[in-house]
């Protein structure tokens, strides 16, 4: 039996552009896309190869003096008309989106929306790149400050969302007059093939944006590239290592966008029954694959108990299953070295105490030819164990007690991340107390996934990586700074 498996006839067909050059397929390895609710091949591609970023890399530098040179207001009507295709390109972009990853159908809709918001935000920013003048000190002078586009900007994104944080980059990175040479990711190409349709049709100039679809070897030579000016990665923090060792060489600006353990603080005067629904989303968003999934539950003991039933409860609504179906919420995990990775630290939080509210193990039946992993909450988990402290990347949640304000401040900064922080509580001071002092790139009161909109910045502390995206630093991310001193004294 199994699940539906991927329809190709819709798949996009160029895995490669290279200003006019649109290629079926690179000079690289030989690579089969697995799609992950049915664990088979869905379509033989050829990646590209190191010589393809040569090539690529070179069309965008010759490109960029002209769109630097265009008009802030042309980049923005063209970073409208992209959203505007973008959008009406929804229902072909949605089932490419379930193919390459394992996401749920029903929520491809709103990537393309959110894909398309994000052209239009850091579109109405290209026509408004003002400079400001300095008020001097030392002598009659004039200063002001320019901000200029850095030239390339190389883009590396994870396959858990790719058109999702391609976008991210991509949109402020054009805006601000960059052009991008971006990597698809080779366990999910297929949307951002897809996008390149719609760049193109768009009427961007050629070579503005470039794709090449690769592994760590094409990654690699990106960011070793003397070419490209700047990398955005978005990905591992075990990738993030490597990528500033290669970057040293051409001493590269890198920004990262790394893992997270963030924290769900559940006070005890929250409404319990939203704090469930938004805990549980930890475990149930992207398939339990989302960087800034709040999956380190931290709840008052006085409500402790009723709160772990409550999320046991809802977990056994949530339909785990295709995720072509109408009906499904939740989706597989990327491949089977996920699937263990997952199991087995799953498995060694049991050992170290971990009391199994729901999940635990691999799912069989018609689940059992993908790779899925059910939802999977700890409750009673040390703080300082493995499975506390690591990222998990799969639909598993730990939840551990506290007493008071303080300890849970303590305990939520007590890890070498800091993407996000969730704070669920009714108390208004309590909300703004806690917020202020969580080591955290982003924390929502009463939230879930809310802020992930392009109108805020979005990034991390510590191991979770340094620079923004979204909001009006996402912008200077991808612009360099000018200072022009005018002696006014002949
Ligand atoms: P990964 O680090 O394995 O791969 C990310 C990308 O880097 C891929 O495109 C891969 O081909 C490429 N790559 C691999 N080795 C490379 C090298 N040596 N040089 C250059 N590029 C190389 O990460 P993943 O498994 O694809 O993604 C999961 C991770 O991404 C998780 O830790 C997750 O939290 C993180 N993530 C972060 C954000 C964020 O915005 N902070 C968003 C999504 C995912």
């Amino acid at each position: 039996m199994g699940f539906q498996h991927p329809d190709i006839s819709a798949f996009p067909e160029f895995s490669m552009v290279i200003g006019e050059e649109r290629a079926h397929s690179g000079n690289g390895i030989d690579w089969g896309h697995v799609y992950p609710g049915t664990g088979r091949i869905t379509r033989e591609i050829r990646l590209a190869s190191p010589d393809d970023v040569d090539r690529a890399v070179a069309t965008a530098k010759a490109a960029h003096p002209a769109w630097r040179a265009l008009p802030g207001d042309r980049r923005r009507d063209l970073m409208f008309r992209l959203a505007s295709i973008i959008e009406a390109g929804a229902a072909e972009m949605t089932p490419l989106l379930t193919a390459e990853n394992g996401s749920i159908l029903i929520a491809g809709g709103h990537m393309s929306f959110d894909a398309a918001q994000k052209f239009r935000y850091f579109g109405g920013w290209a026509d408004k790149i003002d400079g400001r003048t300095v008020s001097t000190w030392g002598g009659p002078a004039h200063d002001y400050v320019m901000y200029e586009p850095y030239g390339t900007v190389g883009v590396i994104v994870p396959w858990n969302g790719p058109l999702f944080a391609a976008t991210m980059v991509m949109a402020p990175a054009l805006a601000a007059g960059n052009c991008v040479v971006l990597k698809a990711p080779e366990l999910a190409p297929w949307s951002l093939m897809k996008l390149m349709e719609a760049i193109h049709e768009a009427g961007f100039p050629a070579g503005v944006v470039n794709l090449v679809t690769g592994g760590p070897d094409v990654g690699a030579a990106m960011v070793g590239h003397p070419g490209i000016d700047k990398i955005e990665f978005i990905g591992s923090g075990a990738t993030a290592r490597k990528i500033l060792a290669n970057a040293s060489e051409t001493l590269k600006p890198v920004g990262l966008e790394l893992g997270g353990k963030s924290a769900v603080i559940v006070f005890a005067d929250a409404d319990l029954q939203a704090a469930a629904k938004r805990g549980l989303s930890g475990a149930v968003s992207a398939n339990g694959q989302g960087c800034v999934n709040g999956t380190r539950l931290l709840v008052e003991r006085a409500v402790y108990e009723p709160y772990l039933q409550m999320l046991k409860a809802m977990a056994a609504h949530v339909k785990v299953g295709d995720p072509f179906a109408m009906d499904t919420f939740m989706g597989p995990v990327i491949s089977q070295t996920a699937l263990d990775r997952i199991d087995g630290m799953v498995r060694r939080g049991v050992e170290q105490g971990g009391e199994v509210l729901c999940g635990g193990a691999r799912m069989e039946g018609d689940h059992g030819e993908g790779y899925f992993y059910p939802i999977t909450v700890l409750a009673g988990i040390d703080p300082t164990s493995e499975i506390a402290r690591n990222e998990v990347f799969g639909p598993v949640l730990v939840v551990t007690p506290f007493d008071s304000e303080e300890e849970a401040i303590r305990l939520a900064n007590d890890s070498d991340y800091g993407l996000g922080a969730y704070v669920h509580t009714t108390n208004l001071a309590r909300a703004h107390r806690v917020a202020g002092q969580m080591m955290a790139g982003q924390v929502q009161v009463n939230g879930s996934g809310e802020a992930m909109t392009p109108c805020v910045p979005f990034g991390g502390m510590k191991h979770s990586g340094h620079g923004r995206l979204g909001g009006i630093e996402g912008l200077r991310e991808f612009q360099q700074v000018r200072n022009v001193w005018v002696n006014l004294q002949e």
